[in-house]
């Protein structure tokens, strides 16, 4: 166990006592994509206790491009990715406890995921669950490290409740405007996500093992534009609905995306969280990177991966060919964004 572990014991900052704090801590991973991927390969390999990946999705060749735990042989046995990951994961490290959870996290079930961990690392694509995380890091006092990466940018920043500011100091989450760029449509490039990713692993590392030296900025960078920033924060918002006034609105269902069957229809609506006014032209220039799309004054039809969507101003859509909820879920924040 000392020898696997080693080259990060020398680290002063580790040392014995480090390890053995990340060995007897867990750690609760929420999605498993570009940044997923690269943050359970850095916990896993350097000894987290336990390491729970949450995921709901399944694993497609476009993923291969940035998603380092999978290859293809995943994809012919239609592997979802938690499962994928856990089996790969458990080659590298069979000290530990690898749990891969097929999963839609969302506000019924976030709580009972985050029993007893240590630290939620978000590996997730879509504002909703981040403040979702938000909300139960709040209220359990766990801290959470934020990543989100897209085009040829990420972002990451470290919340440790009550005592940095937390997302929604910084992100107000009432409106929903779904402007919010996907991968789907805005495109990714590989090192966004793997240095987003690499810096949560990081953060992860200095919470688990005591630091002091936890990052207390949004960390912000562009590879392509050659651009690294730090921007820091004046304390927390006083008039933050969540750390500010104890008002969890994400954990208690107020915003959630929701999602039903068609009766008969073989289709599922989706109705996104809050007050959304879409701009049909603004969404059909985006979208048209990622299939087909038409529109009229009442509605959008898109067509891609072999599915239609149809899409209504207020944000509401519906999902034909399917009566799978979830994957209709994930659909839409695919590509509409959430
Ligand atoms: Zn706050």
């Amino acid at each position: 166990m000392i020898d696997r572990y080693s080259r990060q014991m020398i680290i002063p900052e580790i040392g014995v006592e480090g390890q053995r704090r990340i060995s007897n801590s867990s750690a609760l991973l929420i999605g498993c994509g570009a940044l997923g991927t690269v943050i359970a390969s850095a916990l896993v390999r350097a000894g987290v206790g336990t390491v729970k990946i949450a995921d709901r999705d399944f694993i497609e060749y476009h993923n291969l491009q940035r998603q380092i735990l999978f290859d293809e042989d995943d994809i012919r046995e239609n592997l979802p990715k938690a499962i994928a990951a856990e089996r790969h994961l458990k080659k590298v490290n069979s000290e530990i406890v690898v749990q891969g959870i097929v999963s839609d996290v969302n506000y019924a079930n976030i709580e009972d995921l985050v029993q007893g961990v240590d630290i939620i690392l978000d590996g997730t694509d879509n504002l909703e669950t981040r403040f979702l995380i938000n909300d139960v890091s709040l209220k359990l006092k766990i801290p959470w490290v934020y990543g989100g990466a897209i085009d040829t940018v990420g972002m990451t920043m470290t919340i440790i409740p009550y005592e940095t500011p937390c997302f929604r100091c910084i992100i107000p989450g009432e409106t929903f405007s779904a402007k919010g760029l996907t991968c789907e449509t805005a495109g990714v490039i590989s090192p966004a996500p793997w240095i987003t990713a690499s810096l949560q692993a990081a953060e992860a590392l200095k919470i688990l093992t005591g630091s002091s030296k936890i990052n207390r900025d949004l960390i912000d960078f562009d590879v392509w534009g050659n651009r690294f920033k730090q921007l820091k924060f004046n304390g927390r918002n006083s008039d933050c609905p969540a750390c500010g006034h104890n008002r969890f609105e994400f954990l208690d269902g107020k915003f959630s995306t929701r999602t039903t069957q068609l009766c008969g229809q073989n289709s599922v609506q989706v109705l996104a969280p809050g007050k959304i006014a879409l701009s049909f032209e603004a969404l059909a220039e985006r979208l048209r990177a990622a299939g087909k799309v038409e529109y009229n004054e009442f509605m959008l039809r898109f067509f891609a991966d072999s599915r239609e969507m149809m899409i209504f101003r207020d944000g509401r859509a519906i999902v034909k060919d399917t009566d799978d909820e979830i994957y209709a879920k994930t659909f839409y924040t695919k590509y509409v964004g959430a």
